[in-house]
């Protein structure tokens, strides 16, 4: 699901130049019992956000565990960073309100409707979750959803990665994407080295 928003948004950051970046966490549960139509339109929408209003740098994705919420025992945060032109603090209660944007002259520059947090927002609660935000004007926005999902019965048992124990070097230029290759790589038990040159 991650890889298939990202797809959706590949070619207008690479348009922009922005570096697009997802990442699963090692510790997340390969299958989850969720509606992922749902969820998608949720993560659709913050990383559609966060690339339209980031005019330079990087644009992430993550997934990681969350504390769990009921007695589903599983819950999920999903996180979209931007180092894009941000909010101000005092939009900032705003913007989850239907037909509401940070500022007038977002319409005129950027579009859009003053809908997607609202409906993503009352999505992720009907799911049972909780949608934050956090974000400093000029640098950049963070929000995050945590949302219950149930523990799927696992599909197979993961056989031990025969890439395992391998010695890799990741070069990149961008410390986002260096970060994020060594630890999927230290996920499949590689003995991964950076260089970002
Ligand atoms: P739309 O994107 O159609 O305007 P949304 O409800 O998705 O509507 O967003 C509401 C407003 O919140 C946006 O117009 C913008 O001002 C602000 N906003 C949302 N995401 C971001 C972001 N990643 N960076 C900066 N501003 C944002």
């Amino acid at each position: 699901l991650v890889d298939g928003v990202l797809d959706t948004l590949a070619v207008e950051a690479s348009r922009k130049g922005l570096e697009l970046i997802g990442f699963v966490e090692a510790d997340v549960p390969h299958a989850v019992r969720g509606d992922p139509g749902r969820l998608r339109q949720v993560l659709v929408n913050l990383a559609a956000n966060a690339v339209k209003f980031t005019p330079h740098g990087e644009v992430e994705l993550r997934v990681m565990r969350d504390a769990p919420h009921d007695d589903r025992g599983l819950a999920l945060r999903v996180e979209v960073r931007d180092t894009g032109i941000g909010i101000p603090p005092e939009k900032l209660g705003e913007i989850f309100d239907a037909f509401t944007q940070a500022d007038s002259s977002t319409t005129r520059c950027y579009g859009g409707t003053g809908l997607g947090l609202a409906i993503s927002r009352r999505l992720v609660g009907l799911m049972g979750g909780t949608m934050s935000v956090e974000s400093t004007p000029g640098l950049g926005s963070r929000f995050w959803c945590t949302v219950p999902l149930g523990e799927a019965p696992p599909l197979a048992v993961m056989p031990r990665s025969p890439l395992a124990g391998l010695r890799v070097l990741v070069v990149d230029d961008n410390a986002s994407a260096r970060l994020t290759l060594v630890r999927m790589l230290q996920g499949h038990g590689m003995r991964a080295m950076p260089a970002s040159s």
